[in-house]
């Protein structure tokens, strides 16, 4: 049976699942509230872990450790690296890094964690297509995308940080905690996926789009959630 752990960064990110879930058990702990029930027929634990590379972390591994769960979903908003990826669009996960991480003095290429093998820790594949085939269904007004999602505990709201960004690492989006739920799924052996919707373009533009737009791209992320669970078995 499968049990799926569900983080959204910010109460807006996952206020809509927690509504229509069945809650079988509040659980506080870390200063975070896990509600443990039944969504769409699928065993969940829904979680706001707070925003911020630390907090997801953490977050994580409560939902690994204490919880059990199967399965790891990411739901929330993001700012778009590419040009063809507008606001509202939805971004799957293939893959997931640390775009602020640099010990290149020894030898790591930008981005990777010493002494972890790996540079982007890869996002669970049946998971992802399950979401993009999901997003087709639900979401028919825009467009979905599968590809890299870096994070970092930084705003980006300056094209020249944004550039830098993409050409360093050829991400599709950039957001503060995909990353940091890919690398602790990925050190617990937990398959997991990261689904962003675009609320800015990650430049200059994004200080005044980001507030206008955050709302209707998060519902649209955990609308494509939801029906993804319907899916699960
Ligand atoms: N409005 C909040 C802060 C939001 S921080 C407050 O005032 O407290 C931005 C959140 O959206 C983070 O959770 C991050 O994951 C995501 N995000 C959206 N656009 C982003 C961007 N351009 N750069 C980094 N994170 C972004």
């Amino acid at each position: 049976m499968k049990k799926i752990g569900i983080i959204g960064a910010m109460e807006l990110e996952v206020e809509a699942l927690k509504d229509k879930m069945e809650i079988h058990r509040k659980v506080e702990k870390a200063s975070l509230e896990f509600l443990e029930g039944m969504l769409s027929g699928t065993e969940v634990v829904i979680v706001r872990s707070g925003i911020g590379k630390v907090n997801a972390a953490l977050c994580t591994q409560i939902l690994c450790d204490i919880f059990e769960v199967t399965h790891i979903i990411n739901t929330g908003v993001a700012g778009s690296l590419k040009n063809e990826i507008n606001i509202g669009d939805i971004v799957v996960s293939t893959d997931a890094l640390h775009h602020d991480v640099d010990v290149r003095v020894f030898g790591y290429p930008l981005g990777e964690v010493p002494q972890i093998g790996c540079l982007a820790f890869q996002a669970d594949t049946e998971l992802a297509q399950l979401a993009v085939a999901c997003c087709k269904e639900v979401n028919t007004d825009i467009e979905v995308y599968c590809g890299r999602i870096v994070s970092g505990d930084q705003f980006i709201s300056d094209k020249k940080i944004k550039d830098n960004i993409i050409n360093h690492f050829h991400g599709f989006c950039v957001e503060m905690e995909g990353a940091s739920i890919a690398h602790t799924a990925y050190l617990n052996h937990v398959p997991f996926v990261i689904i962003r919707a675009i609320s800015d373009k990650a430049d200059d533009s994004a200080e005044m789009d980001y507030p206008t737009f955050e709302k209707a791209a998060a519902a649209h992320s955990a609308a494509l959630v939801e029906h993804m669970l319907q899916k699960i078995k």
